[in-house]
């Protein structure tokens, strides 16, 4: 991009008050580098995320939704860890200086930034093919992060909200690309569960966020914790709108084997239970009790009592 473009571009579309304003900075862009200050008794949290068009997003996609996905999927992270958002980095690779693509997705990262309270620190602006890498920052006050390495045998393992929604969603998309139903935006603009993130610190044992589907990501909390688990097929938690779309079978692969719902799934000692339901009702957000934790490590799926087999596709991987 010639120089004079670039840096008016970025000035229009990355340095608007409403992205700087939520977290402070004691520089923002515009500098070499941004300098951000750590409250004392915190830890920063860092996270990153690549997203490539038509990879995980659609390329056709209104760029307003592109950019509310881009940064749902890393704010997803932070809740993942119990932190609470602060700054992000935003590099971005454009075939093109588009000025209504570049409006769209700046508009959509100032509503993400102004409902999350995240700041945009810097980043990096090159040409060619679209895509988009953030890097997210969060803070947690020091030694409360949740890991994923710390299961026990006994513990409940639980998802927050629906599974599945996402991977009908983006099917809904390819029909539709300005498809807004309830699907299509479980697509676009998941919720990242922060409150519950924050809520897990100091109770889970060991939590993640669902963005490979979730026998796989489980299998990262039981391989990393030294422990085994069993699931309920029949309590996963299947929306309405993904169940009156498509037949049960079909649901439940997609919730089992195909990721992108950024749902939380964590194992919590079972003093909490009734702490847990409490949170769910207050906030009004569905929490499934799937199974629980084993000392015997690897996964065992039942359905009525009765051991069934894995899927040979546990979930996705891009190599
Ligand atoms: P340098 O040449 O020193 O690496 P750049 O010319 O790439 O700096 O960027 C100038 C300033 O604009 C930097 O502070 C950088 O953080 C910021 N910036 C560039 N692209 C973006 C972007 N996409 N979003 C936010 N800030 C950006
Ligand atoms: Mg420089």
């Amino acid at each position: 991009m010639s120089s004079t473009g670039e840096f008016d571009l970025i000035r229009r579309y990355f340095q608007r008050p409403q992205l700087q304003t939520a977290v402070p900075m004691v520089i923002g862009p515009g500098d070499d580098g941004a300098i951000l200050e750590v409250p004392a008794g915190q830890q920063l949290v860092v996270s990153a995320d690549t997203l490539v068009a038509d990879v995980h997003f659609l390329a056709a996609m209104p760029p307003q939704h592109i950019a509310q996905r881009c940064l749902a999927a890393n704010l997803s992270d932070l809740a993942a860890m119990g932190a609470k958002p602060a700054w992000f980095t935003l590099c971005l690779t454009l075939p093109t200086p588009d000025s209504a693509f570049l409006q769209g997705f700046s508009d959509g990262l100032v509503q993400m930034a102004e409902a999350y309270q995240i700041s945009l620190a810097g980043g990096d602006t090159t040409r060619g093919p679209l895509a988009i890498s953030i890097q997210i920052m969060g803070l947690v006050p020091t030694n409360t992060a949740l890991v994923r390495s710390g299961a026990q045998q006994g513990d409940d393992i639980y998802v927050s909200g629906y599974l599945g929604d996402a991977a009908a969603g983006l099917e809904c998309l390819r029909k539709n690309i300005n498809d807004t139903g309830y699907l299509a935006q479980r697509f676009f603009n998941p919720t990242p569960r922060l409150l519950l993130g924050e809520w897990l610190r100091g109770k889970a044992t060991a939590a993640l966020d669902i963005s490979d589907g979730l026998l796989q990501d489980l299998g990262h909390i039981l391989t990393q914790s030294k422990v085994g688990a069993r699931v309920n097929l029949e309590t996963l938690p299947l929306s309405p709108e993904l169940c009156a779309k498509l037949p049960k079978d079909k649901c439940e692969e997609l919730a089992l084997a195909v990721g992108e719902d950024f749902e939380l799934c964590f194992t919590l000692p079972r003093l909490w239970r009734q702490d847990l339901q409490d949170f769910s009702r207050q906030h009004n957000l569905p929490i499934t009790r799937i199974g629980s934790v084993e000392a015997s490590p690897g996964l065992n799926l039942l359905r009525a009592g009765q051991k069934v087999t894995l899927p040979t596709k546990l979930g996705w991987q891009h190599f």
